[in-house]
């Protein structure tokens, strides 16, 4: 493919934009994504990476339609089975298992970089996508026919439509100039690779503490991965003391999971936030992924809303083609918008409110009151379950199971 013209122009090659570009390409659409930093080549060798992500059965689903999922699942990648979640306060957990929810695993535990390095070696190998890489998106000039892309090293590419997967400071989304909710939490999440006495029986453990929850999520060498969230303060703190120091507060705050810390690998913190655009489609362009929305990490759920936004516009285009409607009409732009939009915003303030919750003092009634409800309801507990796992009735045909191949010819 060497044309400049194309049905569909993706910035940003992260996870998102990556899983995009592979499941419309593999339908036919003619692609190009741009993207400005070449991944690094996955070395399996090499020590855990920091950034790790829990990824739901449905985006599992859609990572198999866009042909990463076997070498993502063949290398580190843990399923877990159970998910744990203690209040810090009554000892009695909250269990999730898998199979009470007819699902075969939870979740599975993935680094970023594994996710995002498999998919790149699948729009490699597939030669079905133009890559601009390393390039940056200069500007957009939106037209009724199709919009110009501009690159910041000379190109200029014409799409019917553009997809902004450019992250949470989406270049593409100021370049619209949409509004974007801001509500800065003042927590950081610190991440590190954490072995205890005990090693992860692949389990997902979360406790909420006072000053945020706390999560150790497995990993294939039986350690886990950690995510304190911490007043941002205090994770500055926390990252400053020495290994033994980190280990013994680390210590405390898990007390009674998998025994004493043995061993921790590098430390860093990321600032929390929630961000919501006000639009997620404008002048023949969409937004996906973070560049859309950005959700508090407490659930896992913020790069499997992205994967659910590339699946559902992947559906909405697909329609659409079958039906000779042009892909970047405002009927179109506003159909993806009003699904993908309530979607992630159920799912933002679902966790604004958890988080709220429990980032009240641990005696609270309202806290204590919540915890029991979800506890004795089913109900409650399966309607999360099956939003969590990325399989709620509005969720993408991709996530629930269809292939592509019956959606092109539906
Ligand atoms: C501590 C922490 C833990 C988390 N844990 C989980 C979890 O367990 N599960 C989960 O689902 N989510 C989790 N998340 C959220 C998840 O990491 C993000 O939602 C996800 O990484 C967003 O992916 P993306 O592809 O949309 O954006 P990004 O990863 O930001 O990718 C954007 C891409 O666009 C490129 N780019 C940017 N600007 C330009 C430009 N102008 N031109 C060309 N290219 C450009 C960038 O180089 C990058 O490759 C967590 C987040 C944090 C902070």
């Amino acid at each position: 493919m060497s044309n400049t013209h194309y049905d569909v122009a993706v910035i940003g090659a992260g996870m998102v934009g990556a899983t995009l570009a592979s499941l419309l390409s593999r339908s036919g659409f003619s692609v190009a994504l741009v993207e400005s930093r070449e991944p690094e080549a996955f070395d399996a060798g090499a020590e855990v990476g920091l950034r790790v992500s829990a990824i739901s059965p449905g985006s599992q689903a859609i990572l198999e339609q866009a042909g990463a999922w076997k070498a993502i699942s063949s290398q580190r990648a843990r399923p877990y089975r159970r998910m744990q979640v203690e209040d810090g306060v009554d000892m009695d957990p909250l269990l999730f298992d898998a199979p009470v929810f007819n699902l075969e695993r939870l979740g599975t535990i993935v680094e970023n970089a594994l996710v995002q390095w498999s998919l790149w070696q699948v729009l490699n190998a597939g030669g079905l996508v133009d890559l601009y890489c390393p390039d940056q998106l200069a500007g957009i000039e939106a037209s009724k026919q199709h919009n110009r892309v501009l690159l910041q090293g000379g190109k200029t590419l014409t799409a019917s439509l553009v997809v902004g997967a450019d992250g949470a400071a989406s270049r593409v989304r100021k370049s619209l100039g949409i509004r974007q909710d801001h509500y800065a939490y003042n927590q950081s999440g610190l991440v590190a690779a954490v072995g205890k006495s005990q090693a992860n029986p692949g389990v997902a453990w979360q406790r909420f503490l006072p000053g945020g929850p706390l999560a150790f999520l497995p990993l294939s060498d039986g350690r886990s991965s950690i995510v304190w969230t911490q007043p941002t303060a205090e994770a500055e703190r926390l990252l400053q003391l020495d290994s033994e120091e980190f280990g013994k507060e680390l210590d405390v705050a898990s007390s009674g999971w998998l025994g004493a810390v043995e061993s921790c690998g590098p430390r860093a913190a990321f600032p929390l936030s929630m961000r919501l655009s006000e639009n997620y489609a404008a002048r023949r362009v969409v937004l996906i992924g973070d560049a859309a929305h950005v959700v508090h990490p407490l659930a896992g759920q913020g790069v499997n809303l992205g994967f659910a936004d590339a699946a559902g516009l992947t559906e909405i285009l697909l329609g659409v083609r079958s039906s000779g409607e042009d892909i970047g009409s405002s009927r179109v732009l506003r159909k993806y918008e009003r699904w993908r939009k309530s979607e992630s915003e159920a799912m933002a303030f679902g966790m604004h409110a958890l988080r709220s919750l429990f980032g009240i003092d641990g005696l609270s009634p309202a806290r204590r009151f919540g915890m029991a409800m979800v506890k004795r309801s089913w109900l409650l507990r399966d309607k999360f379950l099956q939003r969590a796992a990325g399989l709620a009735a509005n969720a993408p045909a991709l996530a629930k199971g269809e292939t592509l191949r019956s959606l092109i010819q539906r």
